[in-house]
């Protein structure tokens, strides 16, 4: 079950779409909830993100995207639509999320849905705060320029999107990619964590930053 329950906070995880790409959906004890990075591609994949909604009693407060790359935001129009919320992304990213339905041209993917709205930006000096959920952002670019992560702290979790993974890190052959720059994120944000943090991968499975730091190729 891909479910966990972190003192008082839920986070679940969801795969979606041809990219077999991670999305999540934290929730509290007062069923406030945030979607992050929200892949959901087919129409099956978007009730079944609904479905656990309606299920859970969960209110949706915004959704927030760690990069905005396809495989990330499949899902974003219909989320914003349907719950009538903002899209939260970083500055940097905008070429990124702007560039989206040219992209999905040409890996020449159908989208059902363009219109999205304008997103907001983060304050990354500030924690991003949802209900009595706290994360902190911690600006991670390189696999691209406007990557985020978030990191809750009082639960000892970081969601990372693409930027590491179990023995791997992410792609820097994608338009506004950067190698060096990727390993810098790593080594100066993600592996500043506490060892024992759980990260959640945008791709595959989790993993904590202590496993990482002793046995990630890339690292070395
Ligand atoms: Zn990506
Ligand atoms: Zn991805």
């Amino acid at each position: 079950m891909n479910f966990q329950s972190l003192k008082m906070i839920k986070v679940k995880k969801f795969t979606f779409n041809p990219f077999s790409e991670n999305t999540f959906i934290i929730s509290n004890k007062s069923c406030k909830a945030v979607i992050i990075d929200p892949g959901c591609y087919y129409k099956g994949e978007q009730k079944e993100l609904d479905d656990y909604i309606l299920k859970n009693k969960l209110e949706i407060q915004c959704v927030l995207h760690t990069h905005s790359h396809l495989d990330h935001m499949f899902g974003t129009a219909h989320i914003v639509e349907k719950y009538d919320v903002k899209l939260w992304i970083h500055r940097e990213d905008k070429i990124t999320y702007n560039s989206f339905e040219k992209v999905c041209e040409l890996y020449g993917i159908p989208i059902y849905k363009s219109s999205i709205q304008t997103p907001s930006f983060f304050e990354i000096q500030k924690p991003f705060e949802v209900d009595d959920m706290i994360f902190q952002i911690l600006f991670v670019p390189g696999h691209s320029p406007g990557h985020v992560a978030f990191y809750n702290k009082e639960n000892n979790f970081v969601i990372n999107g693409d930027c590491l993974f179990e023995n791997s890190i992410g792609r820097t052959d994608l338009p506004g990619g950067n190698h060096a720059q990727l390993i810098s994120s790593i080594k100066d944000k993600l592996l500043k964590l506490p060892d024992d943090t759980l990260v959640y991968t945008g791709h595959g499975n989790n993993t904590t930053i202590g496993a990482e730091k002793r046995g990630n190729p890339f690292l070395q």
